[in-house]
């Protein structure tokens, strides 16, 4: 188990491209569209390009979670990432997706998903739709998945696409999530995908005992920690340092 963490750790690390703000800044502008080609469209070549990225990206630096493997080949990408970046939606990278916002690294994705320690049927905030990926990855793991997006063309988009793959047990909303979705609460993982500086204290409060929540954490502009953030059976917050990471900032309606 250790040497697991190491070896994430290790991998974070090097691999400085994680998700976000450098790969965003020098990536062209996109179209507010996204692929619009038929559901049933999954070509064999695709598939292909899924099973590669699982075996080299993901497998290779130690997430071994059967769950989220059978997740990340079974979600087809490159339907989330806008018109023209079909060809790039297996890469190891994370892809801008328009509004300054970026779809994560396969390897983040899988990597978050492994840590929320979650079995089939519990529910999961997401909070940063984005592209609406990362929701289905936890949707394909059998999860309750609630998604939370605070750009309004983002969570509109996000939602047609979703419900066109067949993902129809994503609840979405547009929102502040930092406030978290305490209606739907408590959460039994919480995933953070835009890094604020700080534990947003509404998310601790709407998680379930024993529960988890991933999320990078630092200030705009500089390299975050990605944390696992887990309970004892006090109620004590513990903290797990998985490494180094970029994500695009967390941000506030006024
Ligand atoms: N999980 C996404 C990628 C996330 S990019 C995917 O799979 O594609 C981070 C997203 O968080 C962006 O879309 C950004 O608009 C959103 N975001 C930033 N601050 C937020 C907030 N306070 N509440 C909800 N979403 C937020």
């Amino acid at each position: 188990m250790r040497r697991g963490f190491l070896l994430v750790l290790i991998v974070l690390l090097a691999t400085s491209c994680t998700d976000g703000r450098s790969d965003r800044d020098t990536a062209p502008d996109v179209p507010a569209t996204t692929q619009t080609a038929d559901a049933a469209d999954d070509r064999a070549e695709r598939r292909e390009e899924r099973e590669g990225m699982v075996a080299s990206q993901i497998q290779d630096r130690g997430v071994d979670d059967p769950a989220v493997l059978a997740a990340m080949r079974a979600v087809q990408r490159h339907r989330f990432v806008p018109d023209g970046f079909a060809d790039q939606a297996y890469r190891d990278h994370p892809l801008p997706i328009g509004y300054g916002q970026t779809i994560s690294q396969p390897y983040i994705v899988a990597l978050m998903s492994s840590m929320l320690g979650v079995s089939a049927g519990d529910r999961v905030l997401e909070v940063g739709t984005g592209s609406g990926y990362q929701a289905a990855v936890l949707a394909e793991m059998d999860l309750v998945v609630f998604t939370i997006e605070i750009v309004p063309e983002l969570a509109d988009r996000a939602s047609h696409v979703l419900s066109d793959l067949g993902y129809g047990t994503v609840t979405t909303r547009e929102g502040d999530g930092y406030l978290g979705w305490e209606e739907e609460g408590p959460f039994r993982a919480i995933i953070v995908t835009a890094a604020p500086d700080h534990v947003p204290q509404p998310l601790v409060r709407q998680l379930a005992p024993d529960g988890r929540m991933v999320i990078p954490i630092g200030p705009v502009g500089a390299v975050q920690t990605l944390w696992m953030f887990s309970t004892d059976e006090s109620g004590a917050l513990l903290a797990q340092n998985l490494g180094s990471v970029r994500f695009v900032p967390l941000t506030r309606r006024e």
